[in-house]
């Protein structure tokens, strides 16, 4: 497995792969690599010549108190995962490498990152976007793999790659779970063994909201209600963010659940905010 730090050399290895026909599978992430990343990376090898994945813990989806300085890095450990699942290139850029000294460019993909976390977070889907569109560019892939973890992450990264026209193609795949429910992030470090049994909410209420629209239950407001009352129950100490029952596609709030609904929980353990959500049917 080849380490790339340079962006330059970045650029120029993927226009010699391109050059030669291969296609790029890309999947950018932020380290501290678990299944998660895994499953992405293992359908990229499946899908494409070469894989490439990034590690870049992206300074500007920070806000100013989150945990930015605290995130999870250990670079030799994701080398060797890395390197296990088969990767070809791990880019592995510098801060000043992605945001050299004047850098003043910024992309907003308005209206869906004002929803959901971007009502908590409001300036972070503004650097998620500037920096996906950043490595696309340099990583000119085929096929970029992002988890529906992160729903709302892929649902504007569709539209910004759509809106200007990159020509990239996105695959989201499924969430990868603990054996208990749990889904997979980095930020699950941050929880001790307490928390971490505590955090099992976050699934638990999501199938909650299964069950109660499986069992006929058509409003949203009454979904989230119960949900949120199952939370404040068992684990009264979290903090909730959000329970929110959206359109898929456009992350608007819905009324009645008349066809398939996202329904998402960011909700604190301790110092962890976690979320998670769920694709429902009717
Ligand atoms: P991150 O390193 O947390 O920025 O995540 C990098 C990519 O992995 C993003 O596209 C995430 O949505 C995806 N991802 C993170 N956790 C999971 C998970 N549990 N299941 C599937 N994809 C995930």
């Amino acid at each position: 497995m080849k380490v790339i730090r340079s962006v330059k050399e970045m650029c120029a290895y993927a226009q010699v792969k391109r050059r030669e026909g291969k296609k790029i599978g890309f999947v950018p992430t932020m380290g501290a690599l678990h299944s998660g990343h895994l499953s992405l990376i293992n359908k990229a090898r499946k899908e494409s010549d070469v894989v490439v994945i990034s590690i870049f813990v992206n300074p500007i989806q920070f806000g100013p108190k989150e945990d930015f300085r605290r995130y999870p890095r250990n670079f030799s450990e994701d080398r060797r995962i890395a390197e296990k699942a088969g990767v070809d290139v791990l880019f592995f850029p510098s801060t000043q490498g992605i945001y050299p000294q004047g850098y003043c460019t910024y992309i907003r993909v308005e209206g869906l990152s004002n929803k959901l976390c971007g009502a908590f977070r409001p300036t972070h889907f503004q650097g998620v976007a500037t920096v996906v569109a950043k490595l696309f560019n340099i990583v000119q892939p085929d096929i970029a793999y992002f988890g529906q973890k992160d729903f709302q992450q892929v649902v504007i990264i569709k539209r910004m790659v759509e809106d200007l026209n990159i020509p990239v193609k996105i695959k989201s795949l499924p969430i990868v779970r603990e054996k208990d429910g749990l889904a997979m992030s980095s930020r699950n470090r941050y929880l001790n063994k307490q928390e971490r049994e505590k955090a099992r909410i976050l699934f638990q209420s999501l199938q909650l909201a299964r069950r109660l629209v499986e069992g006929g239950e058509r409003r949203a407001e009454a979904v989230a209600r119960q949900m949120k009352r199952v939370i404040r129950e068992r684990v009264p100490e979290a903090r909730i963010d959000y329970v929110s029952i959206v359109d898929p596609k456009s992350l608007e709030e819905v009324s009645k659940i008349k066809k398939k609904v996202l329904v998402a929980v960011a909700l604190w353990i301790g110092k962890a905010r976690l979320i998670d959500n769920m694709l429902i049917k009717v």
